[in-house]
């Protein structure tokens, strides 16, 4: 039986096919490993199908393969009250010591009512020594009946001792296409075109996308585009909108990082065509298509001193510096009449 169930996730999925495969393969066979390692960009589906692994192990008529979505095990699943499968999310950012130790004591016990009891461990990339080595023991041999999916950031550190002890299934950034797919599939009241442009700016993440959509991002960063795409801005007569802008910038708070992407993104853009490589001058996030002759008015060396800026206010942020702050003192930056950015290194 091969049947795919949206119920289960699954068919959210798009593309990964590799993951798909070792996972089927794993399914089929007679001796699953103890631990999965799912490594990928972020928001490329990672999570989803651990939940369709996790419904697919307890199925009733999988049948070695995926979950059938119908049986009283995958119901549960699918309303999110399957007593044996278990997430740990971080807490303030990482997996903590006291997580793992009550995750511990939880396994000793055999699950409550199915063959196997699925723990899904998420991002485990941020977790600190204390934590990860807590939880090696069991990573290298969990009591009978259980099995661990541990997901982590392909772009970030993972430590070792983690990595090595788990089966790696890893994932991938998908198309263009596959991510405009998904997100009409998800996202009920988006067009074609826009989700089209989402998908370009998430390069490659569902995820991404989605959270373009469902924050503040896009709003703020086409405020940004808006004012960055004066031929030259007015300091005086911009100054009440600057800083209306710097605090909704402010407001993103942990996803002003991500607005920073766009903004990277954007610039690329316009770098593209004053170096004569496109002739594309719109970018998702100008309102309407802006004409080339006007992208060209940014010399090069605005552009890169606008990125400078970008890497200026990053470190503040990295800092701790007040985030507000950070917020006006870049925007006032990009534009000023010189683009000046010597002045982010002096706060
Ligand atoms: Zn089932």
């Amino acid at each position: 039986m091969t049947r795919i169930d949206a119920n289960t996730g699954l068919a959210q999925i798009r593309g990964q096919e590799k993951a798909r495969k070792l996972i089927h393969r794993a399914l089929a066979s007679d001796r699953m490993p103890h631990a999965f390692l799912f490594r990928g960009p972020e928001g490329v589906g990672k999570q989803l199908f651990a939940r369709a692994v996790a419904a697919a192990v307890n199925c009733r008529n999988s049948n070695g393969t995926w979950a059938c979505g119908e049986c009283p095990s995958c119901r549960k699943y699918r309303s999110g009250s399957h007593p044996d499968f278990m997430v740990i999310s971080p807490e303030k950012g990482a997996i903590k010591i006291e997580q793992v130790r009550r995750m511990c004591q939880a396994l000793s016990y055999p699950p409550y009512e199915s063959p196997i009891r699925v723990v899904l461990i998420e991002d485990v990339h941020g977790m600190r020594v204390e934590a990860a080595n807590s939880l090696l023991k069991t990573l290298e041999e969990p009591p009978p009946d259980n099995l661990l999916i541990l997901t982590a950031d392909s772009s970030k550190e993972i430590l070792s001792t983690i990595s090595s002890r788990c089966q790696l299934i890893p994932f991938y950034s998908l198309t263009v296409d596959e991510t405009v797919e998904v997100l009409l599939e998800c996202e009920r009241g988006l067009d074609r075109e826009t989700a089209g442009m989402m998908a370009r700016l998430a390069e490659g993440s569902p995820g991404k996308a989605m959270l373009y959509w469902k924050t503040e991002i896009m709003v703020v960063m086409k405020k940004l585009a808006g004012i960055l795409s004066k031929p030259s801005p007015d300091f005086d007569r911009d100054a009440g909108q600057l800083l209306q802008i710097a605090e909704m910038m402010s407001d993103l708070k942990e996803n002003l990082p991500r607005l920073f992407g766009l903004l990277r993104i954007w610039l690329r853009d316009r770098l593209m065509v004053i170096s004569g490589l496109s002739e594309r001058a719109g970018s998702p996030v100008d309102n309407g298509t802006p004409d080339v002759e006007r992208v060209k008015c940014w010399s090069s060396r605005r552009l890169f001193g606008t990125l400078e800026a970008l890497d200026a206010a990053e470190r503040q942020l990295a800092r701790n510096c007040n985030r507000t702050l950070v917020c006006e003192v870049l925007l006032f930056s990009l534009c000023s009449p010189n683009n000046s950015f010597a002045e982010m290194a002096s706060i």
